[in-house]
């Protein structure tokens, strides 16, 4: 299985028996509790000392399938699950970091992973530095002022900047820090963060994992200490997966190596699209070769992805008409979806920062974020067209 190419991987990880009655897809386990006739059996099970399971804030079967299912795909020696993705970054970063302890992570992290940073980790005593994404000198730097935790995210929201995993990765084992990579955006058909070093990756399932914008989960794997800290966070604290979207959510990554191949040539020709659209004044896409860190990417990562972002001359009021006008896009929050979906980041993702604060990100007004659906090609670029063909300049 482990030599399988990528989509036999995603059919048959972690589900290549038979389940029970014989049924050839992993059951859904909508029970609470899991009974015991002999009191012995019940407690060896307790205890951890024979396979089984008790309740299911603690482990269900169906969920379990996943579990198993990400670890292999990932390379992992153990994985977890959440009932969001921000449940799994949460999680991981109140399992492993006590007070006194110091984080060192990127600005350009997801809006909520963020608000870890600058609101809650603070709050327990941990400190965080946050640094120029793409500064990876300056992100040495702070590593070596001392670091128990090195928070990554690549590409990024929304600007789609790409960081450099293997050389972060070794300088932050270097001085015995543990690495972290949410690598929601790559999925791990376009980027395996293990394979380049990191301890560690989370993922909101939310987005391309289940793919359908119909069920939301997140997902922890990587070295075996670690998950076993973390699960025993998530046991006690209680955000734990639905076996109904862990089902969901599995049924979904049959499909992501076909999905993920139409995302990546989707976001290719958008993207190359818009590079030559006189209204456009900047497309962000890592897949472009003038794009600052296109070297890094084409050498991390196998596809460049569905996302991109986009500003048009005219500032807010040009982009509000195209997106507006767009027909093939839902104007929503989310990204990943077999559907394409758009929005200005200024209402979605980086809402809570001010004018000048989304200006220091790098965030222009008239951004649009953009993910690209598996819609074919040609209807996306005319979509765009005719949208682009209702700002004034
Ligand atoms: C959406 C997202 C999250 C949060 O996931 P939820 O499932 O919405 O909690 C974290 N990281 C990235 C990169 C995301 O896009």
């Amino acid at each position: 299985m482990a030599q399988s190419g990528k989509s036999t991987r995603m059919i048959w990880a972690g589900e290549d028996g038979l389940f029970s009655e014989g049924a050839i897809t992993a059951p859904i386990y909508n029970s609470v509790a899991f009974g015991y006739e002999d009191m012995h059996q019940w407690f060896e099970t307790a205890l951890g000392k024979r396979q089984g399971h008790i309740y299911s804030r603690n482990t269900n079967p169906t969920v379990a399938v996943l579990e198993e299912k990400i670890r292999q795909l990932d390379g992992g020696e153990k994985a977890t699950s959440f009932s969001t993705g921000m449940a799994a970054i949460s999680n991981s970063l109140f399992a492993l970091l006590t007070p006194g302890q110091r984080v060192v992570a990127i600005k350009d992290t997801y809006g909520g992973s963020n608000r870890m940073f600058i609101e809650f980790l603070p709050r327990i005593g941990v400190e965080v530095a946050l640094c120029d994404t793409t500064d990876f000198d300056a992100i040495e730097a702070e590593v070596v002022k001392g670091c128990d935790l090195l928070y990554l995210e690549s590409p990024t929201n929304p600007t789609l900047k790409v960081v450099d995993i293997e050389r972060l990765a070794n300088t932050a084992h270097a001085h015995q820090a543990t690495v972290i990579v949410d690598n929601t955006f790559a999925t791990p058909i376009n980027q395996r963060p293990l394979s380049l070093g990191a301890d560690l990756v989370v993922y909101s399932a939310t987005k391309y994992l289940n793919g359908h914008s119909d069920v939301m989960g997140g997902l922890a794997v990587g070295n075996a200490d670690l998950i076993d800290r973390i699960y025993h966070y998530r046991e006690i604290t209680g955000a734990a997966l639905h076996p109904q979207s862990a089902y969901m959510i599995m049924r979904g990554m049959k499909t992501l190596a076909l999905r993920i191949a139409r995302h990546n040539e989707n976001g290719q020709a958008v993207a190359a699209y818009l590079a030559s659209h006189s209204k456009i004044e900047a497309v962000f896409y890592p897949g472009l070769a003038d794009h600052p860190n296109h070297a890094i990417a084409r050498q991390q990562m196998d596809g460049y992805g569905g996302m991109l972002s986009f500003a048009v001359k005219g500032g807010f009021d040009a982009a509000v008409t195209v997106l507006e006008s767009l027909k093939l896009a839902h104007k929503a929050a989310s990204l990943g979806s077999v559907g394409t979906l758009a929005g200005p980041p200024k209402t979605t993702s980086h809402v809570e920062l001010s004018v000048e604060e989304r200006a220091a990100a790098g965030i222009a007004e008239g951004l649009i974020r953009y993910s690209c659906g598996i819609e074919d090609t040609d209807d996306l670029l005319q979509d765009l067209e005719q949208a682009l063909a209702n700002v004034a300049l």
